[in-house]
């Protein structure tokens, strides 16, 4: 028996180069999540974060590894016939960093939150305490998306998220188009709606300050692969791979020195900057 929500073992996935070759995005990337918990992913643009999110929810086809929630696997493609597609939505559900490319222009708030909750059959006045929940009021409810702030429109687009009572929600750099008081704004939430629905969070983030905040269990990527994983506060307290060290060291803090970061980096990778 497994006391996991989400387990994800040995996922790997290579993408073909348009000039011939392959590209390793992810290599055997594996780990765990308890109900409830909050597990975060970091590394550099390019590190294979988004690929790993992508995989979580079948966007993406792992080339080996599986997927388990709650102790069943999830079957790589999409399955079919209406209810099991729809059991298997709300296993996991997820939330991109651009809420513009996710939401229909046309719809209202509300309008947009009646259309997921119809679509799986709960009742359509769950719009409005879903709109309470992630705080937008009566003048958001009638809004469309062009109408909204960025930070109203990504509130939407999580409770959308959440109007099919996930289990496990899928952040991929859900903030890192906000302004920072704003970003404080949403991480407040999303830890507000974990302790009141017990949703399992996978954190995705170029930005471990934010990672900090939201989670306790963080997987540091670097090229494809996990460099480092172990508690938020413990990998951002005493980092021991050169690579975490680095990533702090980039982070503009009180006292940062950008030659020390600059330094780290050439220690680590001296002659092929990435
Ligand atoms: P991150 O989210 O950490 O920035 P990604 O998972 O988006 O990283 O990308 C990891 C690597 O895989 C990058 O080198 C990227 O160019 C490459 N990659 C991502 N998606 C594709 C794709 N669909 N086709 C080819 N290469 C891709
Ligand atoms: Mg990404």
């Amino acid at each position: 028996m497994t006391t996991h929500l989400l387990e994800a073992a040995g996922l790997s996935k290579t993408y073909p180069l348009p000039g011939g070759g392959s590209h390793q995005a992810a290599t055997d990337v594996t780990f765990a999540v308890p109900p409830g918990g909050a597990l975060g992913i970091v590394g550099e643009s390019g590190s294979g974060k988004t690929t790993v999110a992508r995989m979580l929810v079948g966007l993406v086809r792992p080339d080996h590894g599986t997927i388990t929630v709650a102790g069943r696997a999830r079957s790589p493609r999409p399955p079919r016939g209406r209810s099991a597609r729809l059991a298997r939505a709300r296993e996991i559900q997820m939330v991109f960093q651009d809420p513009y490319v996710s939401l229909d222009p046309r719809l209202t708030a509300t309008q947009c939150l009646r259309t997921a909750l119809r679509l799986h059959d709960r009742g359509e006045a769950n719009a409005a305490e879903l709109l309470d929940r992630v705080g937008l009021g009566p003048r958001e409810a009638d809004a469309r998306p062009r109408d909204l702030s960025g930070g109203q429109r990504q509130r939407l687009a999580i409770a959308r998220a959440l109007a099919v009572d996930p289990r496990i929600l899928v952040l991929d750099e859900a903030v890192a188009a906000l302004d920072v008081s704003i970003q404080a704004q949403i991480l407040q939430l999303l830890t507000e709606i974990r302790e009141e629905t017990g949703v399992a969070l996978v954190f995705v983030s170029h930005d471990l300050a934010v990672v900090r905040h939201v989670t306790e269990e963080v997987l540091v990527m670097r090229r494809g692969k996990v460099v480092e994983r172990g508690p938020t506060s413990r990998v951002l307290s005493s980092p021991q791979d050169p690579y975490t060290r680095l990533l702090l060291a980039s982070v503009p803090t009180e006292g940062w020195d950008p030659t020390t970061a600059a330094r780290a980096r050439e220690s680590l990778n001296p002659t092929n900057p990435t």
